[in-house]
């Protein structure tokens, strides 16, 4: 057998154009491995809280869920399905990774959007057509492939929020009617909002390198390259709120997804350069109204990010799952320092393979001392039968000091039944 690759629970169902984009959104995955398994989505979702012993509410639809977004939630999702599908890195199927970078106002779209040509080429070429992450990023509002603005109706019957907020989801097929959303019904679109979509989606194809401690320096060094330092200066000139400012450099508060935008659009630099911390070379271009004067040398130049070495972690999971005595999941966290989330994120065939071989420990642990325990009770109730009695009671067994081993074993009654009927027969 072999021990790196258990069987996943869920289909290992591969996401579409990860790394590009075009990258698929958690929530279409979600729908597609629900169709997969031939099971609606709010059955799926019940199914997957349920496994995780999560609660259910029963008046909450799958689709009030955050699937896509930049929450915790979304994260936790992304974790069980990689957990459960055997699928590393399904948060690069949300906006989770930008969560220290990017502030939550302006983030979210009003109601669901598509782009109807992008939906008609993934069926033209026979493919299950798919929701794009990038359609979920509210300043986002055309496709760059088509040239076309999103569309957020139905052209078959009018309605809105018809893309995935129902219990059964068919990527592309409206949820009141049925009809398929790729049915053209564009509006071209604006250079403007071109260059945004644009932007959106290069920092999509790549998860962000800048950690919430490196965010702060980087923002400084924003400021000196664009305005000399001065942040006043720099809200003027750019039409950010002097406080907004203060409060991004000195109380860790977050720049809207807008205001990187600004940033990256005054700046002549990308969003994914930025958020990679990719600025040691940066020329802030000059602006017609500005002298030729040369810029100052950063007094941070060079941000560089933490990051964790996932080969390292890697190998040390290896050598965990060959070791002598099996290694808890939990353990190997502490061990690591990083957290079980991130593990099946990251290193999730690793972890599969180290909780399976601990849960396939725990079991045969449990089966051995339920046969000790068995073995005992047979002797207390062979002694008592001995010493004229017809029969035991639990009490007799706890005087005995039969299954007095931590963890005890459960359901002492049922191994009781069991031994007195094995006597009978
Ligand atoms: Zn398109
Ligand atoms: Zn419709």
């Amino acid at each position: 057998m072999n021990i790196l690759h258990p069987r996943s629970t869920l289909h290992a169902l591969s996401p579409m154009a990860i790394g590009t984009p075009e990258v698929e959104s958690l929530t279409s995955y979600f729908c597609r491995l629900a169709y997969s398994h031939g099971m609606t989505a709010q059955k799926l979702a019940d199914w997957v809280l349920d496994y995780f012993d999560s609660a259910v509410c029963e008046r909450y639809g799958w689709h009030q869920r955050s699937f896509s977004s930049q929450s915790i939630e979304s994260e936790q999702w992304a974790a069980w399905l990689s957990e459960l599908t055997g699928i590393e890195g399904l948060d690069h199927l949300t906006l989770a990774p930008w969560r220290d970078l990017v502030g939550m106002p302006g983030l979210a779209p009003r109601s669901d959007r598509w782009c109807p040509c992008c939906l008609a080429d993934d069926k033209a070429k026979g493919a299950d057509p798919y929701l794009r992450l990038s359609w979920e990023v509210a300043p986002v509002t055309v496709c760059v492939r088509h040239k076309v603005e999103l569309c957020s109706k139905c052209p078959h019957c009018e309605q809105t929020n018809v893309r995935n907020r129902a219990a059964i989801v068919v990527p592309g097929y409206c949820t009141a009617c049925g009809g398929f959303l790729g049915d053209p019904y564009t509006k071209p679109a604006t250079p403007e909002a071109l260059w945004v979509a644009r932007q959106v989606g290069l920092m999509l194809q790549a998860l962000p390198k800048v950690t919430a401690e490196a965010r702060t320096p980087l923002l400084e060094t924003v400021i000196q390259r664009m305005a000399d330092g001065r942040a006043a200066t720099f809200a003027k000139r750019y039409g950010f709120s002097k406080s907004g400012v203060w409060h991004w450099v000195n109380k860790g508060g977050l720049p809207s997804l807008k205001a990187w935008l600004t940033i990256a659009l005054h700046g002549g630099i990308s969003l994914e350069r930025l958020f990679a911390g990719d600025i040691d070379d940066w020329i802030v271009p000059l602006e017609p109204t500005q002298m030729a004067l040369p810029l100052p040398a950063s007094p941070r130049a060079g941000i560089r990010s933490v990051t964790l070495d996932w080969d390292a972690i890697r190998a040390s999971l290896q050598a965990m799952v060959l070791a002598p005595e099996p290694v808890a999941l939990h353990e190997a966290c502490v061990q690591l320092g990083v957290s079980r989330k991130q593990l099946y994120l990251r290193a999730n065939g690793e972890a599969r393979a180290l909780a399976d071989r601990y849960r396939r420990h725990k079991a045969h642990a449990t089966t051995k001392r339920e046969e000790t325990v068995r073995m005992h009770i047979g002797e207390v109730l062979d002694e008592r039968l001995s010493a004229g009695y017809d029969g035991l009671s639990a009490r007799d067994l706890w005087v005995a000091g039969v299954n007095e081993g931590a963890p005890s074993v459960p359901n002492i009654f049922s191994h009781i039944k069991a031994v007195i009927e094995s006597r009978r027969s």
